[in-house]
């Protein structure tokens, strides 16, 4: 271990994984053209894992309201695409595919002219990707490490997602129709509707999905799966999908999460906001994945699923599994920001610990996420010089001992340094530290009874709000019936660590 590296970076402390929400541009930020509603999305996929492919075709039911020229959706690069037209008329509609502005390698921009489209129409696509096309990583911002959001291979196809976002007039709901070879199951969100033998020795899933698009709403894995089910409290359905070998970790995941992190969850931010809960077992070739989208949490066998808790609270695949549920109403039931939501679920799986490991445990944790915001702004202040002297990542990362994946991560913040965690330019560990640093001051000047009181009526709103930052102040101000406005002012608008 070097000891340059910041302790953020060296110390894996096991509270923390990213929900990767924020490797995906465009969604939640939804920039409407006036006049264009998705009705719904229809999504048909054959998963070949054979020959590694995944077949999809994609009807997009709209109303139209005016001539509308240029509707554009984010996209994952297909490895082709076949057809893109007008399931009504059967007409081929023009379209243009270009990189996302500012987005990652890989992620395109579907622009479509509808302008011949009649008031009702339907888009339909058709296009594949295969195993070489689909691999989506991102960067865990709390460690570092690579994040697999998902992969297409002979033995097991997964995505976070679809990475298919029109992100200019949100779908309101889908369906998903996957096929996949007999004896592999398919899972995605919603209610499944489906499930039947096909004559070519495929199955068919089928699952009506009641969300609107935006926060990942479509989760799509295929395997072999073993599921282990339960119903929590007589009402919620839980599901866990594993893998043959690893059904004793599956009844390990089912006790914790029915017996304790549930009921946990529950009294700390109300009833479970979805219709049920799966939690599914991943096979990333490299790297770990470990995030959730809405009523689905996905979680890799190395690292994460297929490590056993045997009753300690403390282990990662423990504490990642409160953090990935509890992002169920801290995100996706009450939709904060990227920014506020790690930061309450950083100390929301914190919580959790002080409440069955550990008693004392606050005191300790806040003294190393203080001294890793340290370290961190230090780091991008010391990147800075060195990109002023015009060295290059390669040289500065032999300079600090660190991999050049984690300078590359770094470098483009280490022009904006240290600013204040709600600033969009902000580095994205800084805003889990100070996020859980925050909350936990907030709950020291309030006192328990009033921080819980304030905290639960952060997630009383009806389901799938956008929240900001004032909504939550507003939140704590009635709980405790004074005005916050410095408080937020010191923490959120400025830069810094408030004394303790
Ligand atoms: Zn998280």
């Amino acid at each position: 271990m070097n000891s340059k590296k910041p302790v953020w970076i060296a110390t894996v402390i096991a509270c923390t994984m990213v929900s990767c929400l924020l490797l995906i541009p465009g969604c939640g930020q939804a920039e409407d053209i006036r006049g264009l509603q998705i009705e719904k999305l229809e999504v048909e996929i054959e998963a070949d894992p054979e020959n590694e492919l995944l077949e999809m075709t994609s009807f997009l039911h709209m109303r139209i309201e005016r001539s509308i020229e240029d509707c554009s959706f984010a996209f994952l690069q297909p490895s082709e695409i076949t057809r893109v037209y007008d399931a009504r008329s059967e007409r081929e509609l023009p379209y243009e595919i270009n990189p996302y502005p500012g987005a990652g390698e890989g992620i395109y921009e579907l622009s479509l002219d509808l302008s011949k489209c009649g008031e009702e129409c339907i888009v339909a696509l058709t296009y594949r990707y295969d195993g070489e096309s689909f691999y989506a990583e991102g960067l865990n911002p709390t460690t570092n490490e690579g994040l697999v959001l998902g992969q297409i291979t002979r033995d097991s196809i997964y995505s976070s997602h679809l990475f298919y976002y029109p992100y200019s007039g949100e779908a309101r709901r889908a369906s998903m129709r996957i096929v996949a070879p007999r004896g592999w199951i398919a899972v995605s969100s919603g209610e499944l509707v489906t499930c039947e033998e096909l004559q070519d020795g495929m199955t068919l899933y089928e699952y009506e999905i009641p969300f609107a698009s935006g926060r990942l709403p479509y989760p799509l894995a295929i395997y072999p799966y073993e599921v282990t089910e339960a119903l929590y409290d007589g009402r919620l359905p839980v599901s866990i999908y594993a893998c043959q070998e690893d059904v004793p970790y599956s009844e390990e995941k089912m006790e914790l999460v029915t017996g304790t992190i549930l009921p946990f969850l529950e009294e700390l931010m109300g009833e479970f906001p979805f219709e049920e809960l799966r939690i599914v077992e991943v096979f990333p070739k490299t790297g770990m994945t470990g995030l959730a989208t809405k009523s689905l949490v996905m979680l890799s066998q190395d690292t994460l699923f297929g490590e056993p808790i045997a009753g300690d609270y403390s282990v990662f695949p423990a504490t990642v599994l409160v953090d990935e549920i509890a992002h169920q109403w801290n995100y996706y039931k009450v939709m904060f920001p990227n920014y506020l939501a790690e930061g309450i679920s950083q100390y929301t799986s914190d919580l959790f610990t002080e409440r069955y490991v550990d008693p004392d445990i606050m005191k300790e944790r806040m003294a190393t996420y203080r001294e890793a915001y340290a370290n961190v702004v230090g780091l991008l202040a010391a990147l800075k010089s060195y990109k002023d002297n015009g060295e290059t990542i390669e040289e500065v990362a032999e300079r600090l001992g660190l991999s050049v994946e984690e300078v590359e991560a770094y470098w483009q913040y280490a022009d904006y340094g240290e600013v204040p965690i709600s600033d969009p330019n902000v580095y994205l560990s800084l805003y889990f530290l100070k996020g859980a640093l925050a909350i936990d001051a907030l709950r020291n000047e309030l006192g328990d009874e009033t921080f819980f009181a304030g905290f639960r009526s952060l997630f009383q709103e009806a389901s799938e709000q956008e929240a900001t930052l004032d909504h939550f102040e507003q939140c704590f101000e009635s709980a405790c019936g004074s005005s916050l406005g410095a408080f937020f002012q010191r923490w959120y608008y400025e830069t810094g660590l408030p004394p303790q």
